[in-house]
């Protein structure tokens, strides 16, 4: 990474309130192995040091705003992570919480397992599947603590595929870009069919760049009705609300 970029994470880092010095070799290691995979196969659209700095690893360190996975040993289901996003920065900064990062397509969970493996996070246990297959698996129904989810699909698609994993009492943090009221609507009536409510709506700006983001939190309050979550690809095709 260059001077550059190390400066960048620093200060988008230090605007969430987050002390990256120490893992600074880190997240270079991480820099390194994406620009090597994307080399060589489409794994992520952003190309350049500045955008993979501010726009994945500072963006997906906002998650950790309101302190949301702050505890020890969480467990932490991130829904289509990709090529590891929030995952790999955050289990970075939060080494004692046990990751699992979900995505149906093979290659980019084959990268998230590589990269897991050469920056030693020992915490984070990748997965190949959809979140509807584990929604009705009773080894992932109502075991997670946590549900997080960066850039995957609107609130009421995520609230039927996020809730039937959480525990009772556990939370959903979704990260997004600017929400519209009609999303947010739709999506605290789908959280309440799935037995969640929302509970925080967190308008903020991206460090450095200002762009809007929003995190969306929604409580598990009582319990996801067995039908939930439908079958693959019915909650994109007929979201509830
Ligand atoms: N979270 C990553 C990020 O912020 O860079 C990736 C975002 S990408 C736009 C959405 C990802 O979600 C894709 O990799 C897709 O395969 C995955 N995905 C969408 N629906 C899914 C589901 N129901 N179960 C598992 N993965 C899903």
């Amino acid at each position: 990474m260059t001077p550059e970029g190390q400066a960048l994470l620093r200060q988008g880092a230090t605007e969430l309130g987050l002390d990256v010095e120490g893992q600074l070799p880190r997240f270079e290691q991480l820099l390194d192995l994406l620009v090597e995979a994307n080399s060589r196969m489409n794994l992520t659209a952003l190309k350049t040091e500045s955008d993979i700095v501010l726009k994945h690893f500072v963006d997906s360190l906002s998650c950790l705003r309101g302190g949301h996975l702050d505890g020890a040993g969480l467990r932490v289901l991130d829904i289509g992570t990709g090529a590891g996003f929030p995952t790999l920065p955050v289990a970075i900064m939060r080494p004692d919480a046990a990751f699992t990062p979900l995505d149906s397509i093979r290659k980019k969970i084959d990268f998230v397992r590589a990269a897991a493996e050469a920056l030693n996070l020992t915490g984070v246990t990748p997965l190949v599947g959809r979140a509807e297959t584990l929604g009705r698996d009773p080894e992932h129904r109502e075991r997670y603590d946590r549900v997080v989810c960066r850039a995957v699909a609107a609130l009421p698609i995520l609230a039927e595929l996020g809730l039937p994993l959480l525990k009772p009492g556990g939370l959903l943090v979704a990260q997004k870009g600017p929400i519209s009221e009609e999303e947010l609507h739709a999506g605290r009536r789908a959280a309440g069919e799935v037995g969640g409510r929302v509970t925080e709506v967190d308008a903020f700006t991206l460090p450095v760049l200002g762009d809007a983001r929003t995190l969306v939190v929604i409580e598990k309050v009582g319990p996801t009705p067995k039908k939930y979550p439908r079958r693959e690809g019915v909650p994109n095709q007929q979201p509830l609300f």
